[in-house]
C-alpha cells in the first residue's frame, strides 16, 4: 500500500520562503531606484556646472570687450593733435563743445554719461549727459582721481588707455582714462603735465541688457550685495561693491524636471504591480501552507487508518487477500503465514486459482462474474488448498470486486479456515447415520434406506425385514461389564455384515437390537435358510478376554409383499414377530402373522391406560439438575416424565412415550408436562432455567406455539426461564414447518436446546439454520469418552468447538463418572448433567437440593 511521506518539520514553509523572496526583491528594487536617482542627479549637477562655467566665460569676455571698445573709442579722442592743442591748459570750450569736437554727441550717440578733461588740480572740461557742467569730475566720480590721472599719463607714451570700474553718481560705470597727446611719438616727460580725458560709461540697465544679449546671456543686471538667487552668477566690478549678475540656464535641473516625474510614475506603477504580485504570491503561499497542513493531516489519518487495518488484519482469525484484475495475488495478510505455513512472498504474483480450488465452481470464472455484477456484491465460496505440509485444507472465501473509476481493477476478500468445521461435519454426518460402536447403519439411515426402497410401492423389489434381538446379552453385559457387551456387539456386527450382500442393509437400533433389510429376497425357503444360517453363526461363541461367550438370537420377519410398503408398519410387524419368536423359545425366527395382532390390541389397551392415567393424575415429574462446569453451580433443571402405574409401579418415559406419540395422547401429555413444570419452577430462584422435552409428535399433531404461549400466560412463568428441548427428529418430517415453528417459539422469548446432538439426521445443517441457543451432546458419546480408541472424545471435542464457534452453550448429558467430568472440563464443555452429579429427583428432593446447593444466575438468558 502506497505511503505518502510527511514533510520534514525543519523545512521552511512555502509562505516563509515567499516572504524571504519578497524582502530580497524589495531591497534590490530600492537599491536600483537609489542608484538610478543618484546617477540622474549627478548628471544634472555636472550639466549645470558646465553651463555655469560657460556663461561666466562669456560674461567676462563681453565685459572685457566693452572695456576694450571703450579704451579704443577714447584713444581716437585722446591721441589727436587738435585735442592736444585745444584742451591743454585751459579748455577751449568753443572748439570742444560749440564745434562739437568733444561735444554733446558723446552722450547722445556714444552713450557716455560723463566726459571730463582733468589735470592735476582741476577739471577743465566737464559734460554731464552731454550738457556742460561747472562741477568738477570728482563730484560725480566716487574714486580718487589722482592715481587714475597718473596711470593714464604713464600709459600715454605707449598710446594706451586705462579703464576702471567706478561709482558714477552712485552707480557703477566704466571709467576710461587717457592722457591727451598729439598723434606723434612723445616721451613720457612730454606727457607728464598733459590733461587727462575721462569718459564715463554708466552701466545702465539698457546697456547691460544689450551687453547680455550680445553675449547670449539673459537677465544681466547689477547687484549691490553678494547674496543672489540660485543659478545666478556674478563678476565683481572693481572696488565698487557692485557685481555684474546674470541668470544662466540650468540644463541639469531641466533634465531632472523632465525626467523625474515620469520616472517616479514608472517606479510607482512598478512598485504597485510588485505589491499586487507579492500580495498574490503571499495569498497563494498561504493557500499552499493550508493545503500542506491538510495534506499532513490526511496523511496522519491515512497512517492511523492503515495501522488500524493492519491491527485488525493481523488480529483476525481469517486472512485477507487481494488480486489484480488478472487474479494474480497482490496482497496477503500476515495471518496467511500462520494459517497456511507459506511465506507471503511465495505467493505474491501467483494466480489465486493456483492456491485455491473449488470442485463445484471453477474459481476464476466465479471471480470474473463478480466483476460483472453489482459492485457491492459479496459472495462466498468453499475452496480447498494444500498447506505448507501438503495437507489438504478447506477454507471459506468471501470475495468482492475492487472498483476504481467505475471499472473493476481486482478482487479482495477474506479466507477463513474451516477445515475443522468440515471434518467435524463429515464426522457428525457419518455419526448421524451410523452407530458409533459397531459402525453399522443406525435408525436414521435405516429410515432413509427404507423410504427410498419403498417409495415405488408395488413396483419396488420385494423386501424382507429381519428384526434381530440377541438372547443372553443382558446377563453378559451385567456380569462382565460394558467392555464385554461392546465386544459382543462389535463381533455380532462383523458377522452380520459378513453374511449379507452389498444390496442389503444391516442396522443397529440400539441395545442388542439389529435389523437386516434384504433387498429382492422374498422366497420363504431362501429366507428360512438365511435365518437358520444367521442363528447358527451367532450361536458360535465369541471370545472375550480368552473366555468364550455364548449368545443366541431371535428373529422377527416382515415382508413388504404381505405387510405393505409402510416402513413403520413393517418394523412394527417385524417387532411383533420377534416378540413371538422370543416367546416361543428363542434362537428361532418367526414371520409376522395377522394373529400376532393381539400385540396391537395390547398396545391399544396401554393407550387407554395412558388416557386414564392422565385423568387420574398418575403422572409425575422428576427433575434432574444441570450444572455449569467450573464452579458446578446448578443453572437449569430438566423435567423428566414418570408414570406411577397402579400395577407396574414407577415407569420411565421410554416405556410409554413412544406409544403416546403414536396417538393424540402425546399432545395432552405434553401440555400437562409443560404446565406442571412451569408451575413447579415458578418459585424457584430467578436465574434457574426449567427444561422441558418436546416430542416431534407434538409438532405434528398440535400448535405447539399456541400451547406454550397459553401456558406461559396461565402460569405467569417468565418465558426467558423456559427452555424447550427438541431432538433433530423434529426436522425429519417437515423441515420448513419446523423452522417456522421454532422461529415463532423464539419470538415468545423461550430458549431452544437441541437434544441428543450427534445422533440425528444431519446435525450440522440444522444447527446453522435453526435458532438454537444450546446443544446437548448425546449421552452415548459421553459414555464412550472412557474408550481407549479416543474416537468419541474427538467427536465430543469437535462438537464443543463447533458449538463454541456458533456461540451456543454446549451441555454434556449422561455424565456418570468423575473421569468423564474432568475430560469434559478439559475440553472446554460449558455445562454437564448426569447421574454422577445428580439423578432425576422428585420435586421435594430437588427443592431440598436447591436449598443447599448454590445456583447460578450468570448465564445468557436470551
Ligand atoms: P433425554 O431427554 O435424553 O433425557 C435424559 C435421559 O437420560 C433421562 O432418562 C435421564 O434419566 C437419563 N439420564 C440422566 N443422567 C444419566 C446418566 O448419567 N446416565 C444414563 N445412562 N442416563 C442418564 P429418562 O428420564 O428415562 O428419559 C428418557 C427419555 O424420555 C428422555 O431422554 C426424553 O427423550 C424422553 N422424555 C422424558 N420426559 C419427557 C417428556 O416430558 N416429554 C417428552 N416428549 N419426552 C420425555
Ligand atoms: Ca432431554
Ligand atoms: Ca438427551
Amino acid at each position: 500500500m502506497a505511503r505518502t511521506a510527511n514533510l520534514p518539520p525543519t523545512l521552511p514553509t512555502p509562505r516563509f520562503q515567499v516572504r524571504r523572496l519578497i524582502a530580497g526583491f524589495c531591497v534590490v528594487f530600492g537599491l536600483a531606484c537609489l542608484v538610478t536617482l543618484g546617477a540622474l542627479l549627478n548628471i544634472a549637477a555636472t550639466l549645470d556646472h558646465q553651463e555655469q562655467q560657460r556663461s561666466a566665460f562669456h560674461a567676462s569676455q563681453a565685459l572685457e570687450q566693452r572695456l576694450l571698445a571703450s579704451r579704443q573709442f577714447l584713444s581716437s579722442y585722446a591721441v589727436w593733435d587738435a585735442a592736444f592743442e585745444h584742451l591743454a591748459g585751459k579748455a577751449d570750450w568753443q572748439w570742444a563743445y560749440e564745434e562739437k569736437n568733444v561735444g554733446e554727441s558723446l552722450y547722445s550717440a556714444s552713450g557716455y554719461e560723463g566726459v571730463f578733461v582733468v589735470d592735476d588740480q582741476r577739471t577743465t572740461y566737464a559734460l554731464f549727459k552731454g550738457k556742460p557742467s561747472e562741477a568738477s569730475a570728482s563730484t560725480y566720480i566716487e574714486a580718487p582721481l589722482q592715481p587714475i590721472i597718473n596711470e593714464a599719463r604713464g600709459a600715454a607714451s605707449a598710446r594706451e588707455q586705462i579703464t576702471r570700474f567706478v561709482l558714477f553718481n552712485g552707480w557703477p560705470a566704466v571709467l576710461s582714462a587717457a592722457a591727451v597727446r598729439p598723434d606723434k611719438d612723445v616721451s613720457d616727460s612730454e606727457v607728464r603735465q598733459a590733461p587727462v580725458m575721462l569718459f564715463v560709461d554708466q552701466l545702465t540697465d539698457d546697456k547691460l541688457t544689450r551687453l547680455g544679449t550680445g553675449a547670449g546671456l539673459a537677465g544681466m543686471h547689477l547687484e549691490k550685495d553678494a547674496t543672489g538667487e540660485h543659478g545666478q552668477q556674478r563678476i565683481a566690478l572693481g572696488d565698487t561693491g557692485f557685481h555684474l549678475a546674470w541668470t544662466s540656464p540650468l540644463p541639469g535641473q531641466q533634465l531632472l524636471w523632465a525626467m523625474l516625474p515620469p520616472l517616479l510614475c514608472a517606479l510607482l506603477i512598478l512598485g504597485l504591480v510588485m505589491l499586487y504580485l507579492f500580495c498574490h504570491a503571499l495569498r497563494s503561499s498561504r493557500a499552499i501552507d493550508l493545503s500542506l497542513a491538510r495534506l499532513q493531516q490526511s496523511n496522519q489519518a491515512l497512517e492511523a487508518s492503515e495501522q488500524r487495518f493492519r491491527a485488525v488484519a493481523e488480529a483476525a482469525s481469517d486472512w485477507i487477500w487481494e488480486t489484480d484484475r488478472q487474479q494474480r495475488l497482490t496482497y496477503l495478510s500476515q495471518r496467511f503465514v500462520s494459517v497456511t505455513g507459506y511465506p507471503v512472498d511465495d505467493w505474491l504474483g501467483q494466480p489465486v486459482n493456483q492456491l485455491l480450488a473449488c470442485d463445484t465452481t471453477p474459481l476464476s470464472p466465479w471471480l470474473d462474474a463478480l466483476a460483472a455484477a453489482d459492485p457491492q456484491q459479496l459472495a462466498n465460496l468453499r475452496c480447498t488448498y494444500r498447506d505448507h505440509n501438503g495437507q489438504n485444507r478447506y477454507c471459506r472465501i468471501s470475495a468482492r470486486a475492487i472498483w476504481y473509476d467505475g471499472k473493476p481493477t481486482g478482487f479482495r476478500g477474506t479466507a477463513s479456515d474451516i477445515t475443522d468445521e468440515v471434518d467435524a461435519h463429515a464426522r457428525i454426518q457419518h455419526l448421524s447415520l451410523h452407530d458409533p460402536l459397531t459402525g453399522l447403519a443406525n435408525r436414521n439411515k435405516l429410515a432413509r434406506h427404507l423410504e427410498q426402497l419403498l417409495l415405488r410401492g408395488s413396483d419396488a423389489p420385494p423386501l424382507t425385514l429381519l428384526l434381530l434381538d440377541l438372547d443372553n446379552f443382558k446377563p453378559i453385559n451385567d456380569s462382565l461389564g460394558h467392555a464385554a457387551g461392546d465386544a459382543v456387539l462389535q463381533e455380532v456386527a462383523t458377522r452380520l455384515r459378513d453374511t449379507t450382500r452389498d444390496v442389503d442393509l444391516v442396522a443397529r437400533l440400539g441395545g442388542d437390537e439389529f435389523i437386516l433389510v434384504l433387498n429382492g429376497m422374498d422366497n420363504r425357503t431362501e429366507v428360512d435358510r438365511f435365518c437358520a444360517r444367521l442363528i447358527s453363526l451367532l450361536q458360535q461363541p465369541i471370545v472375550f478376554d480368552n473366555q468364550p461367550l455364548h449368545i443366541g438370537a431371535s428373529i422377527g420377519v416382515a415382508q413388504s409383499r404381505t405387510q405393505g410398503f409402510d416402513a413403520g408398519e413393517l418394523i412394527r410387524c417385524a417387532d411383533i414377530a420377534l416378540y413371538q419368536a422370543k416367546a416361543e423359545g428363542k434362537n428361532t425366527w418367526r414371520y409376522f402373522a395377522a394373529e400376532m395382532n393381539k400385540q396391537i390390541q395390547y398396545r391399544r389397551q396401554l393407550e387407554n391406560d395412558l388416557r386414564r392415567a392422565l385423568q387420574n393424575q398418575e403422572f409425575a415429574l422428576h427433575y434432574q439438575p444441570r450444572y455449569r462446569l467450573g464452579d458446578l453451580r446448578i443453572v437449569a433443571v430438566e423435567a423428566l416424565l414418570r408414570w406411577q402405574h397402579p400395577q407396574e409401579g414407577l415407569l420411565g418415559p421410554d416405556t410409554f412415550i413412544p406409544l403416546a406419540e403414536q396417538s393424540d395422547i402425546i399432545v395432552a401429555l405434553g401440555r400437562w408436562v409443560l404446565r406442571e413444570a412451569c408451575r413447579t419452577a415458578h418459585d424457584w430462584p430467578v436465574g434457574l432455567l426449567i427444561s422441558v422435552n418436546l416430542s416431534p409428535a407434538q409438532f405434528l399433531r398440535s400448535d405447539v406455539v399456541a400451547d406454550v404461549r397459553e401456558i406461559l400466560l396461565e402460569t405467569a412463568f417468565p418465558a426467558q426461564r423456559l427452555e424447550l428441548e427438541i431432538t433433530e427428529n423434529v426436522m425429519l418430517n417437515d423441515i420448513e414447518g419446523a423452522l417456522s415453528t421454532m422461529l415463532s417459539l423464539k419470538e415468545l422469548g423461550v430458549r431452544l436446546n437441541m437434544d441428543d446432538f450427534g445422533t440425528g439426521y444431519s446435525s450440522l445443517g440444522y444447527l446453522r439454520t435453526y435458532p438454537f441457543d444450546s446443544i446437548k451432546i448425546d449421552k452415548r458419546f459421553i459414555a464412550g469418552l472412557n474408550n481407549t480408541s479416543g474416537n468419541d472424545r474427538a467427536v465430543v471435542q469437535a462438537i464443543i468447538n463447533l458449538g463454541e464457534a456458533m456461540g451456543l452453550t454446549v451441555t454434556a448429558e449422561g455424565v456418570e463418572s468423575e473421569q468423564q467430568l474432568k475430560t469434559l472440563e478439559k475440553d472446554g464443555c460449558h455445562e454437564v448433567q448426569g447421574y454422577f452429579l445428580s439423578r432425576p429427583l422428585p420435586k421435594e428432593a430437588l427443592e431440598a437440593l436447591l436449598q443447599q446447593a448454590p445456583t447460578g444466575s450468570a448465564r445468557r438468558l436470551l
